[in-house]
């Protein structure tokens, strides 16, 4: 049985971490849109040098552009063998964006199945996104306060550098917070209104805010 969620909160509410911790018990493909932009970034292309400005200034990627890469990267990850479905991370974040992943999927022969919603407060979010740091390799999350590596700076699963998100540092924060206020909350009204939204406290830490995702997505496969 295909499986296809969304993970929706504002920067900061954990999403990557659960999402992450969900994808591996589940079998399930994790889809960061952030994740794609960081790599086309890297990749040095003709789009990444504009892509870097929006990324630092902390506002959103056009519409357009990001549902084309997220449809190439749907596509290929629906024709391998033994797809059981995806966890949107970070998309949509808008409603036209909404609105494109409908024909997408659509395209793609696949449904939504559950938006899941973590909710968190502005004091969690500013804390947690100050003290991020993910490895420069295998992209784990640490966090400084909640979830610091064994050796500082260090990657615990490879030895490698940690690192700083450049949109981690406080003016991009606000920034970021103000563009999820105006752009991506209302998607919850939206994903509400379709019977499609299932929120939890995500004002804990990591492991209690993975355990509550975890046995909302046993609810959702058992009414599946
Ligand atoms: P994230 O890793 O999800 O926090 O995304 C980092 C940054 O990438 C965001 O602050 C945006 O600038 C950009 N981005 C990621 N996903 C999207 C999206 N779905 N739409 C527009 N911009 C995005």
């Amino acid at each position: 049985m295909v499986l296809n969620l969304i993970f929706l909160g504002p920067p900061g509410a954990g999403k990557g971490t659960v999402a992450q911790a969900v994808a591996d018990k589940f079998s399930l493909a994790q889809v960061s849109t952030g994740d794609l932009i960081r790599a086309e970034v890297a990749s040095g292309s003709e789009l990444a040098k504009e892509l870097q400005e929006i990324m630092s200034s902390g506002g959103l990627v056009g519409d357009e552009l990001v549902a084309k890469m997220l449809e190439a990267k749907l596509k290929a990850l629906s024709e391998e063998e033994g797809f059981s479905g995806i966890i949107f991370d970070g998309f949509p974040r808008t409603i036209p964006q909404a609105n494109e992943l409908e024909n997408i999927l659509t395209r793609l022969e696949q449904k939504l199945d559950a938006v899941i919603n973590i909710e968190s407060s502005e004091e969690n979010i500013v804390k947690r996104l100050s003290s991020r740091w993910t490895c420069s390799k295998c992209k784990q999350i640490y966090n400084t306060v909640t979830n610091p590596p064994k050796v500082e700076g260090v990657c615990d699963i490879d030895g490698e550098a940690l690192f700083q998100r450049e949109d981690d540092k406080p003016d991009t924060i606000r920034a970021r917070l103000a563009q999820y206020n105006e752009k991506t909350a209302p998607l919850i009204e939206f994903y509400k209104e379709k019977e499609l939204l299932k929120s939890y406290d995500g004002n804990v830490p990591p492991a209690e805010s993975i355990a509550a995702a975890e046995k909302l997505i046993e609810s959702i496969k058992e009414g599946q």
